[in-house]
């Protein structure tokens, strides 16, 4: 059984509809990247997932319970932490309060959990910035942050959207290594991203959405050994 199964889902905002019959599978410890172009359907997939935009039809199974319909904190509960897009850390609290809030919120007492000194390892630039409040960080420690608060959630498996986006280039280089670490650490990830170089070193296997569609998976090496598929699906 896999870790995580979504199976023919289609997902809507109010009247449109959004995601067609997609089927998605993780197995634990793997990285899984979900490529498209803007507006293929990747956000919708892992909010999807995390319950933020739950699906009309179809399954989505975590170890083989469908959690479809169940209310977003209870999925994260259940060990599906969810990185959006648009990094909401707490302006006003400080990097330690920040952890804090989310250690509270989403601690599920797992056997290995996170700790803010297990965290800090990871995001050393936290540790400076631990008296600091969120909002005066910078978009590559705010994005550093929001991750470390959802791991703080000691999550088993992990949803990044776009975690790349707008960083400089030797940003997106320093978190690429991070979650590295974090692959290496057996943790289960879902990536959606543009940016194929970002994953091509992280990821194990790769799906390509088009229009809400799965249009092409295949393991990493296969992708990156098929220029057709980048060229007509992701104009790269
Ligand atoms: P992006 O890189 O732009 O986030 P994406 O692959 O993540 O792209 P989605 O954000 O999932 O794509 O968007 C899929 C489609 O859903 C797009 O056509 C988009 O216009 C539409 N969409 C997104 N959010 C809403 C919304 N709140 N209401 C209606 N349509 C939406």
């Amino acid at each position: 059984m896999a870790l995580l199964e979504v199976s023919h889902i289609d997902t809507y905002y109010a009247d449109s509809h959004i995601l067609f019959d997609l089927s998605i599978t993780v197995e634990a410890g793997e990285v899984v990247c979900l490529l498209g172009r803007n507006g293929a359907g990747k956000t919708t997939t892992v909010r999807s997932i995390a319950g933020l935009t739950p699906p009309r039809a179809g399954a989505i199974t975590l170890r083989g319970r469908d959690i479809v319909g169940l209310p977003p904190f209870r999925i994260a509960r259940l060990g599906i932490g969810f990185v959006p897009e648009d990094r909401r850390v707490f302006p006003n609290l400080t990097v330690h309060e920040n952890l804090e809030v989310a250690r509270r919120t989403w601690g599920n007492g797992s056997a290995s959990p996170w700790s803010e000194e297990r965290v800090f390892d990871l995001f050393p630039i936290l540790r400076e910035r631990r008296r600091q409040a969120g909002g005066t960080l910078s978009g590559g420690e705010q994005q550093m942050l929001t991750i470390a608060r959802t791991l703080m959630g000691n999550p088993e498996i992990l949803l990044l959207d776009e975690p790349s986006e707008g960083l400089a280039p030797i940003v997106v280089e320093t978190l690429r290594e991070q979650l590295g670490r974090l692959k290496a650490s057996g943790l289960t990830i879902v990536l959606a991203e543009q940016n194929v170089r970002f994953v091509s070193d992280l990821g194990d296997r790769v799906y390509i959405l088009e229009k809400g569609t799965v249009r092409y998976q295949g393991s990493m090496a296969r992708f990156l050994a098929d220029d057709e598929v980048r060229r007509t699906y992701l104009a790269v």
